[in-house]
C-alpha cells in the first residue's frame, strides 16, 4: 500500500477548467494535487486543425494571460471575432455584434482546444505548488470531516481539505459526493469540422437559426473557418456518414454561399448536446467547477467560458480566506457558490430558451423570433449592454 501525500486541494481532472484552476492558485499559499488519467498533450502538430475549438471571452483571455498561459499560444493559431452575425430562419431577419461599436478590439479569440490544453500543461510543469498526478483516474474517495482521501487506479493515495471536481459532464467526483442532476437530452448532436474558404471571413464569427438546427462558421486565421453544426441526431449521422465534397456542398448551401467554395480541412467529429444543472455546487469538503457544474447548448459558445470563470472565482475565494481558514471550509464554498449562481443560471436559461424558440415549428412563433432580432438589432444601447455581459 503506498503512503498517503497530503495536500491542501485536490483538482480532479485537467482539461481545461480543471488545469487553469490548479495554476490559478499559486498565489492563494496552498499546496495542489492535479489528478488527469490522461498524459499530458504532446506538442501540438502545426501542420494539422484541431475540430475542436473555443471562443474565449476576452476577460477569460486576460485572466489566462496572467497565468502566463495566453502569451504562449501561437500568434498564428488564433484569430480575433471582430463582428458576429446571426440570421434568424427568415432570410431578412439578422442582428450584428460589432466588436467596434462596443468599444472592445474584439468580441472574443478563437483558439484550439489541443493549442489552450498543451500551452496550460507547459505552464503547470514549470509550477512549483502543482503536484500532477497524470495517468491513473480515481478510483474511490472517503469523505472525511476534517479532509478527504482520495485513492487512484494505480494505489497512489491523496489526501486534501478540499476536492475539485473539473472531471467534465459525467463527473465521478459530483456522484460520488452525492450531488443530484438534472439533464435535459436536446436529441441533437454538434457536428463540428473545419473547412478553407474561397472568400474572406474578415474575422466574421457566423451563425443561422436554421429550421434544421444552428449552424455556427467561427473564424480561424487565415481563410478558414470551424463550424459547430448543432442538429438532431438522425441528420447528425447523415453528415457525418457524408463524403468530404457533399458535407462541402451541403454547409455552402446552408451558410448561403457566404464564404465561397469550400474545402474540408479536418475530420468531422460529433458531440452528444444536453442541458445538465446540479442541485448545488458544493459539499463540505467538494466544489464543482466547469462542464461537472454545469452543460450548456453551444449555441453562444460560451460553455467553457462559464467553466473558466467557476475558476476564477473559486481561486479568488481561497486567495482571500484568511491565514487561518481552512480551504474546504463549508461556509467559504457557500461564497463561491453564491457568486457564481446568477451566472449560470443566466446563461442556462438563455441558451436553452433560444433552443426552444428556434425549434418550434409553429409560424407565429417564427414570425415573433425573427422580429425579434431585427427589433434587437435597431437597439445599439441594447446591443451593447448584450456584449458587455458576454466579455466578462
Ligand atoms: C460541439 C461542442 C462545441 C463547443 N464549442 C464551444 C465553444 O465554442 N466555446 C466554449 O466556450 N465552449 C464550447 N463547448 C463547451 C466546452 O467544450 C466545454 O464546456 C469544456 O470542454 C469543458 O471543460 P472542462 O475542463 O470542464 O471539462 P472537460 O474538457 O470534459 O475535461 C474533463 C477532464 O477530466 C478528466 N477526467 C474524467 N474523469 C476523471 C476521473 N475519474 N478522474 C480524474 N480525471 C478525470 C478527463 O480526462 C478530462 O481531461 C463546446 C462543446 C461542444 C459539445
Amino acid at each position: 500500500m503506498s503512503p498517503t501525500e497530503s495536500f491542501d486541494v485536490a483538482v480532479v481532472g485537467g482539461g481545461v477548467v480543471g488545469a487553469s484552476f490548479a495554476l490559478a492558485l499559486r498565489s492563494a499559499n496552498v499546496s495542489v494535487a492535479l489528478v488527469e488519467p490522461q498524459r499530458p498533450c504532446p506538442p501540438p502538430d502545426d501542420s494539422s486543425w484541431d475540430p475542436r475549438v473555443y471562443t474565449i471571452s476576452p476577460g477569460n483571455a486576460e485572466w489566462l494571460g496572467g497565468l502566463d498561459v495566453w502569451d504562449q499560444l501561437p500568434m498564428d493559431r488564433q484569430c480575433g471575432v471582430e463582428t458576429m452575425l446571426v440570421y434568424g430562419d427568415q432570410n431578412s431577419s439578422r442582428i450584428e455584434f460589432d466588436a467596434y461599436d462596443a468599444g472592445l478590439r474584439d468580441l472574443a479569440q478563437v483558439v484550439e482546444n489541443r493549442q489552450l490544453q498543451h500551452a496550460l500543461w507547459n505552464a503547470l510543469e514549470r509550477s512549483a505548488h502543482v503536484s500532477l498526478r497524470t495517468g491513473s483516474r480515481c478510483a474511490d474517495v472517503r469523505w472525511e470531516r476534517e479532509c478527504t482521501q482520495l485513492e487512484l487506479e494505480d494505489g497512489t493515495r491523496v489526501s486534501a481539505r478540499l476536492v475539485v471536481a473539473a472531471d467534465g459532464a459525467d463527473s465521478w467526483v459530483r456522484s460520488r459526493a452525492g450531488i443530484k442532476q438534472y439533464v435535459h437530452d436536446y436529441g441533437q448532436v454538434g457536428v463540428v469540422a473545419n473547412f478553407a474558404t474561397q472568400r474572406s471571413h474578415n474575422g466574421t464569427a457566423f451563425q443561422w437559426f436554421r429550421p434544421d438546427g444552428v449552424l455556427a462558421l467561427l473564424p480561424l486565421p487565415g481563410d478558414r473557418v470551424s463550424m459547430v453544426w448543432s442538429v438532431r441526431e438522425a441528420r447528425a449521422r447523415e453528415l457525418l456518414a457524408t463524403a468530404p465534397q457533399r458535407l462541402c456542398d451541403e454547409v455552402g448551401h446552408a451558410s448561403s454561399g457566404m464564404l465561397g467554395r469550400l474545402e474540408l480541412l479536418t475530420d468531422c467529429v460529433g458531440f452528444p448536446l444536453r442541458l445538465q444543472r446540479v442541485e448545488r455546487l458544493v459539499e463540505p469538503r467538494a466544489a464543482l467547477v466547469g462542464d461537472a457544474a454545469h452543460n450548456v447548448h453551444p449555441l453562444a459558445g460560451q460553455g467553457v467560458n462559464l467553466g473558466l470563470r467557476d475558476a476564477r472565482e473559486l481561486a479568488c475565494v481561497i486567495d482571500r480566506r484568511g491565514a487561518q481558514q481552512d480551504c474546504g471550509d463549508y461556509a467559504l464554498l457557500r461564497r463561491y457558490e453564491r457568486a457564481r449562481k446568477e451566472d449560470i443560471m443566466a446563461l442556462e436559461f438563455t441558451t436553452h430558451g433560444l433552443e426552444k424558440l428556434f425549434s418550434a415549428k409553429r409560424v407565429s412563433l417564427s414570425r415573433l423570433r425573427n422580429m425579434g432580432l431585427a427589433l434587437v438589432d435597431a437597439q445599439p444601447l441594447l446591443k451593447k449592454a448584450l456584449i458587455q455581459r458576454a466579455v466578462v
